[in-house]
């Protein structure tokens, strides 16, 4: 059974004409990467926020380890799903440390068991916590930045990672060691991962398996990066 199941998933935005999202289709097993690839404006977004229900689909249906996302109870959609995107909207006013314990907060952890979290968040994501925990988000860099919010995404431990250009707004060098440091996190945690780009190279790189979407999310190839780089679309 697949982690994650999207069976024919549409969305329709009210007062738009032509559907964000028609009939897409996914299956996305434990603990691997799926990266959604596809032009601006085709529904990556979209299908995210599909799949940790900000939004609500049209038609079809998307299953979580078999059980309706629809019917699952939203404390418990917050915990499974972290979700990490590109502008990552630390809140200004909130220290490192706040910012990161936001899920176990809602989540009404006891206040050692947060500390201990944000310690351990901090470490994971290459920032000493004596260093960061106090400040606030105005006194980080562009990557530090996206570090917390990964730091953020992980705080409840969940399984599942929705990541929207997570390192989209990073400088190329920053970049490429922020992937490669994900991906060495990634062989201790298993997440299962909908990783969004619309860089085709990152894709690649990130990727378990690759889906290529077109317009309304309609995936033009699905395969390996192997596959993709051997077969690549042809127009
Ligand atoms: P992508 O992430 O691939 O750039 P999006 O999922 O953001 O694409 O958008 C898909 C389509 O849905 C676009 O045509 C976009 O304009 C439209 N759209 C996205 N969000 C909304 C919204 N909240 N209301 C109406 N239309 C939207
Ligand atoms: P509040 O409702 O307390 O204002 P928000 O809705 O702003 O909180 O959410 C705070 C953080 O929780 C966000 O930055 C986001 O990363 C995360 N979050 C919110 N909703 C979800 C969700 N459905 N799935 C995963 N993470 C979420």
């Amino acid at each position: 059974q697949a982690k994650i199941h999207l069976d024919r998933v549409v969305k329709k935005y009210p007062g738009s004409k032509v559907p964000a999202v028609e009939e897409l289709t996914l299956d996305i097993p434990e603990g691997e990467i799926l990266v959604l690839v596809g032009p601006s404006g085709c529904g990556k977004s979209t299908t995210l926020r599909l799949i940790n229900r900000m939004i609500e689909p049209s038609g079809g249906r998307i299953l979580l380890d078999g059980e309706d996302v629809t019917k699952a109870n939203p404390d418990k959609l917050r915990r499974r799903i972290g979700y990490v995107i590109q502008q990552v909207g630390l809140f200004p006013h909130h220290t490192i440390a706040d910012n990161i314990a936001t899920i176990p907060k809602m989540l009404k952890w006891d206040k050692k068991r947060i500390t201990e979290r944000v310690d351990y968040l901090l470490d994971t994501v290459g920032l000493p916590p004596e260093q960061y925990r106090d400040r606030y988000p105005r006194e980080l860099s562009g990557g530090q930045a996206q570090r917390v919010g990964v730091a953020r995404a992980l705080g409840a431990d969940p399984d599942i990672m929705l990541m929207d250009e997570p390192f989209g707004a990073i400088d190329p060098i920053t970049r490429e060691r922020l992937q490669n440091e994900f991906l060495r996190l990634q062989e201790e945690m298993h997440k299962t991962i909908v990783f969004v780009t619309h860089d085709i190279d990152e894709a690649i790189k990130m990727g378990d398996r690759i889906a290529i979407l077109g317009e309304r999310s309609t995936i033009r190839q699905y395969d390996t990066p192997e596959r993709i780089l051997a077969y690549p679309v042809d127009d």
